[in-house]
């Protein structure tokens, strides 16, 4: 079946161009513009797996009805291709779950789905595709791991974020299982100085609210805590996070005592590691002409694309477009702000003066992990023709 729905696959999301650019050492030149692509961006293993399992399911169960229980990845025009095959979301169609049974054949998307959401598909009977990540699923026995040793999984992640959802769910496998979800440093500061120094138990509550698991009682759930994150998030602040969430327990328990009341392991995935390790190369490159701006490519709700606009916005002016259609003319361009909240799909402004009229104009451009090669090599070209103009 695999090798039945690859031609559909390439006509789909391949890109001559985009391989011209990768043979030509990841550079593209057209008049004055040289277009500098990162050595690793786009679908990553775990995306192209959930892709690739869709397009079967389809072909595999071509008399009864297949559903996904959301977007299989972030990506629109995936999504779009998806439903256009006739695979149908639940989260916006109208038949209730309760409906399902049998006959229905129901895909699960790589950030996976809640525990609750898995055993209620199966208990109907529906059969399962399940394109959960390996990655995901690491994260998630550990936390389990955490649940079971009685520590409460501190998630760096977004409480929105499906994938954030379905981790937070498996601390609940266990009577004793707990977790919270931080957002950022600053939330992880505040459960720091919530373990040195104690405080109000409501207003710690009130703070997170959904982002705890039921009942959570923060001086006894914060005495011995394990890190993990969404595999999506920013390297550098998860690890700082872990770090500060270490330093605060040390302090409270002493560094002796450690182990009895921290543990953490690393849960970014390597394809977001190899993606962001990819973009500050391309940052920190010393080329004899620095970027002038950069171009980051995918869906405005995908967390790990958000995040590669991050670290680009901190060096040079950076545009977040979810396709080609955004670099609307030389002159307009439609975008994401960066540092807008990855969980709000429908943020996009529009700017002027985006393209500078520069002679060598140096852009560099990457793309977030679930983002096909032909978006990429689309943008290429409209790129290349407005620089050329
Ligand atoms: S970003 Fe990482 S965890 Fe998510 S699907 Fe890709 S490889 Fe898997």
């Amino acid at each position: 079946m695999k090798e039945a729905v690859a031609g559909e696959l390439a006509a789909a999301y391949h890109s001559s161009i985009v391989e011209q650019v990768r043979v030509n050492d990841f550079q593209h030149r057209a008049g004055r513009l040289t277009v500098h692509l990162a050595r690793e961006f786009g679908f990553c293993y775990g995306v192209d797996r959930a892709v690739d399992y869709a397009y079967q399911a389809r072909r595999r169960f071509p008399d009864q009805q297949v559903y996904l229980t959301g977007e299989i990845i972030h990506n629109p025009h995936v999504n779009d291709r998806l439903r256009a095959a006739g695979i149908r979301f639940l989260s916006e169609s109208a038949e209730p779950w309760e409906t399902l049974g049998p006959r229905d054949v129901v895909i699960l998307p790589a950030f996976g789905v809640t525990v609750g959401d898995m055993a209620r598909l199966a208990d109907q009977g529906c059969t399962l595709v399940d394109t959960t990540c390996g990655s995901v699923l690491n994260v998630w026995k550990n936390v389990v791991r955490y649940a079971q040793d009685g520590y409460t999984a501190v998630i760096h992640g977004k409480i929105k974020h499906e994938e954030t959802r379905a981790t937070a769910s498996q601390a609940l496998k266990y009577p004793q299982g707990r977790f919270l979800v931080v957002l950022d440093r600053k939330e992880a500061q505040f459960v720091c100085d919530y373990i040195r120094s104690g405080g109000s138990p409501a207003a710690f509550l009130e703070r997170f609210g959904d982002a705890l698991s039921p009942g959570f009682d923060p001086d006894k759930d914060l005495e011995r805590i394990g890190c993990a994150n969404q595999t999506t998030m920013l390297m550098s602040e998860s690890l700082e996070i872990g770090e500060l969430l270490r330093a605060a327990m040390a302090d409270r328990y002493g560094e002796a005592e450690l182990p009895r009341h921290f543990r953490a392991f690393d849960t970014i995935c390597s394809a977001t590691q190899e993606r962001q390790d990819a973009v500050l190369a391309l940052l920190n490159d010393d080329r004899p002409r620095p970027l002038d701006l950069m171009l980051v490519v995918g869906g405005y709700n995908s967390s790990n694309t958000c995040n590669l606009a991050r670290i680009c916005a901190e060096r040079v002016p950076t545009f977040h477009i979810s396709d080609p259609d955004c670099l609307v003319s030389a002159d307009e361009i439609r975008h994401r702000p960066v540092g807008a909240p990855s969980t709000t799909v429908k943020v996009e402004q529009v700017s002027r003066g985006w393209l500078p009229a520069i002679d060598p104009l140096a852009v560099g451009l990457t793309a977030g992990a679930s983002t096909p090669n032909n978006i990429v090599g689309e943008v290429i070209e409209r790129l290349s023709k407005y620089a050329s103009s």
